[in-house]
């Protein structure tokens, strides 16, 4: 069911974007060469325990996952692209990671990607995080009263195919309220002019996630991290919006 939310409601929302975003900054000043992914976990919990907010993962378990997740963020590393379940492992130079995190506060959720390189970068990486930036400020712009769901989705794909990109449909953007996964689901790929009519009051995840050369993932054996079947590596940005009647709101604005 889809549910759209008052302007009251939209304000009320705030802080938890603003929270994310915090935490998402946070997370990315010390993300560096020698860190543990379990020490990033760690910041982003003593984070969530001292603003008095509710981890949306720490007891998730979907019917698409082995066991409840038990972290309070996701950590993808290199052809880890999405889902990346925090281990014990230090960054290493060159490293891509990407961190996705959503909490609640006040008992409303917000969501928020971003990816970054650690140490020396290799351009393409760069690149590859830079366009899935560029796609999500595309998608943002095309969240307006009037356009539908598929000119999100158009918007996103274009850029991933303007740069040769590749974008698997099986995990997307998604309706943020209450809880993290709400409808609709917004795919990175789509036809324009198609799919559920945008409203103002939606509140939504857009999360573009894009790979170097393959669409095709597998999971990991930890049950969570998803890899990219042919070692490429992935890139992934995202930002919970608010539709109105004018300019979309970013909610998890950093
Ligand atoms: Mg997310």
């Amino acid at each position: 069911m889809i549910e759209l939310r008052t302007p009251a409601q939209i304000d009320e929302m705030r802080p938890a974007g603003v929270f994310v975003g915090e935490v998402l900054t946070a997370l990315a000043e010390a993300a560096d060469v020698g860190v543990n992914l379990l020490e990033l976990d760690a910041l982003a919990h003593r984070m969530i325990k001292d603003r008095g907010a509710e981890s949306c993962y720490i007891d998730y378990h979907p019917s698409f996952g082995a066991s409840p997740f038990g972290k309070v963020l996701c950590t993808s590393v290199n052809d880890a692209v999405l889902h990346g379940l925090p281990h014990d492992y230090k960054l290493a130079d060159g490293d891509l990671l990407s961190v996705d995190f959503a909490c609640a506060v006040d008992g409303w959720v917000a969501d928020s990607a971003l990816s970054l390189v650690v140490g020396t970068p290799r351009p393409e990486d760069l690149a590859l995080i830079e366009t899935t930036q560029v796609a999500l400020a595309a998608g943002i712009d095309a969240a307006r009263a009037g356009n539908k769901i598929g000119d999100i989705a158009a918007a996103i794909g274009g850029v991933a195919r303007e740069a040769n990109l590749k974008v698997n449909l099986q995990f997307g953007g998604h309706g943020v309220g209450r809880t993290m996964h709400g409808d609709p689901h917004v795919p990175n790929d789509g036809r324009p002019g198609r799919g559920y009519p945008l409203k103002p009051g939606l509140v939504i995840a857009i999360e573009p996630w894009f790979l170097h050369t393959t669409d095709e993932i597998y999971t990991d054996a930890d049950g969570w991290t998803l890899r990219s079947a042919d070692g490429s590596r992935g890139a992934h940005s995202e930002h919970t919006i608010a539709i109105t009647d004018g300019d979309p709101i970013i909610l998890t604005a950093r």
